[in-house]
């Protein structure tokens, strides 16, 4: 049985120095699942000093030694599957089969791509009369959210190995169990002593530490805009490099020549992803004004084929919120959706039926909503879909396109071309084009204040190089 208590520096499983825990909660039962250390700075010490006495022999390792334990580490994500999906399941509250392909699946699939991406990678080039080299960064610090947890951390930590640098995780503190076992198969492939290691507790302590410290060269972060900007600051201190995946509010445009059946159900299948606690989640619903009134029918029909419950049941397309503090987030912006004027056409705020315990939230839709309106401008992290009727294609990008964020979006049209002409105009990092069409291999990051860099396939190896050229005279 593991004891989440350890923390995983140099290759060993030792105490925190610190004598706190903080109790990971099943979002189904409200029972504790384990307890991690509440760490402190002291670790985040320990844990960057192992990281840098591991830098120099981890750095100068061939692409192809490198290679070989992220191999190792894929299969051995994918040996453990069906633990790291029950697990996620447990803290998040995904479907068991949508948890099964994306919280333990992608994982390894990430993994195994960076075996390929580093295999062919130049990194090496000659331009003119330079040589032009891309050397690892160096200590990365990884500080990661909980809606998928061990997919982001598996987007950082296989980049960052494959490119030489040497990494210090911290999980976030709500959803940390499946970064044990990706912890644990480390330990068992043998990785270097000190090239991953983990540390845990609250992010304003263990995660700004991990900013400040001086022997850090980069932070890549997944989280809230709100921390992503707090991070920037303190990281602009040292002119620390900051990859940041933020927050988003993406827009779903249906345009007037689409199949309304299938538009909607697309919508859906993003919107309510995980519950809506997905970054990506296009929640914001624009249709054309003309055929609002068939959108808001059969947005409704389709919100409520989303019946909460036990998200073991394979039945189940809709598990609970992560948390207590999330499930009274979401309900505070069902509240305020009310207040703004906007139509509640299913949902609310109430515990659904037949869901005693754990932290659900009615699948929600409001229509008659205006783009100023706080449900359609803050991100809500929950299911709760905004319907908002646009009069023409140009008002439809306008309102797409007026939104602080930028990760993500979706276009629908009868006509591919079509959309794919109206997704070119949309400010956003990703855009699917008629259906939900997520690529891992594809660069994964964001516009405006969805944050900075890109994730994912050769550009998120590139993250965590530094450029050198060499002039030969
Ligand atoms: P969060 O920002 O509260 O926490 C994320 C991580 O940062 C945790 O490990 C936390 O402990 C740590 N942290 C918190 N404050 C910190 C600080 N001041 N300094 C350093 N570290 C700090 O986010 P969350 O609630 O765990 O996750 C939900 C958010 O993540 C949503 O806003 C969502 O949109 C975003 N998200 C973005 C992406 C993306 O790729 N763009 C993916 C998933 C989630």
């Amino acid at each position: 049985m593991t004891d989440y208590t350890k923390i995983y520096i140099n290759g060993e499983w030792i105490s925190s120095t610190g004598t706190g825990t903080i109790d990971v909660i099943n979002s189904t039962t409200e029972e504790v699942m384990g307890s991690i250390a509440d760490g402190t700075v002291d670790d985040v010490n320990l844990a960057v000093a192992a990281a840098k006495a591991a830098l120099p022999a981890w750095s100068a390792t061939s692409t192809d030694e490198r290679v070989k334990y992220i191999q190792r580490l894929s299969e051995g994500l994918g040996a453990r599957l069906d633990e790291i999906a029950t697990t996620v399941t447990g803290e998040v509250g995904t479907p068991y089969i949508m948890s099964q392909m994306a919280q333990a699946g992608l994982p390894s699939l990430m993994a195994g791509s960076y075996v390929q991406i580093a295999q062919e990678y130049a990194f090496e080039e000659t331009v003119g009369n330079s040589l032009v080299v891309r050397e690892p960064i160096g200590v990365v610090g990884c500080i990661t959210p909980w809606n998928y947890p061990l997919h982001q951390v598996v987007a950082k930590v296989a980049p960052a190995l494959a490119a030489g640098c040497t990494v210090v995780l911290k999980p976030s503190q709500v959803a940390p169990l499946s970064a044990y076992i990706l912890a644990q198969i480390f330990e068992e492939i043998e990785l270097p002593k000190g090239v991953f290691n983990l540390i845990s507790g609250a992010g304003r302590v263990l995660g700004e530490a991990l900013v400040n410290h001086p022997d850090v060269s980069m932070i890549s972060f997944t989280g809230s805009t709100r921390a992503g900007k707090r991070i920037m600051e303190l990281a602009s201190d040292q002119i620390k490099k900051v990859a940041l995946e933020l927050g988003g509010k993406s827009p779903f445009v249906i345009l007037e020549d689409a199949p309304l059946d299938e538009a909607v159900m697309a919508g859906f299948q993003s919107g309510y992803l995980n519950g809506g606690q997905t970054c990506i989640a296009w929640t914001r619903m624009l249709v054309p004004a003309s055929r609002k009134d068939e959108f808001v029918a059969k947005a409704k029909e389709v919100a409520e084929s989303y019946v909460p419950g036990d998200p073991m049941d394979p039945a189940v397309k809709m598990g609970p919120m992560v948390s207590k503090a999330q499930q009274q987030s979401v309900r505070n912006y069902i509240d305020i959706g009310i207040a703004e004027g906007a139509t509640l056409v299913t949902g609310g705020t109430a515990q659904p039926d037949g869901c005693e315990k754990g932290f659900y939230v009615q699948p929600t839709v409001f229509a008659d909503v205006t783009n100023d309106m706080k449900i359609a401008q803050e991100e809500i992290f929950g299911p709760v879909m905004s319907i908002i009727a646009y009069e023409d294609e140009e008002d439809a990008i306008r309102i797409a396109n007026d939104t602080i964020y930028g990760l993500s979006a979706g276009v629908y049209s009868g006509d591919l071309d079509h959309s794919i002409a109206v997704a070119r105009r949309i400010e956003s990092g990703q855009v699917d084009v008629n259906g939900v069409r997520f690529n891992p291999f594809a660069p994964f990051g964001g516009y405006k204040q969805s944050g900075m860099g890109r994730e994912y396939g050769v550009h998120g190896l590139e993250e965590f190089l530094e450029v050198k050229s060499i002039q030969i005279g």
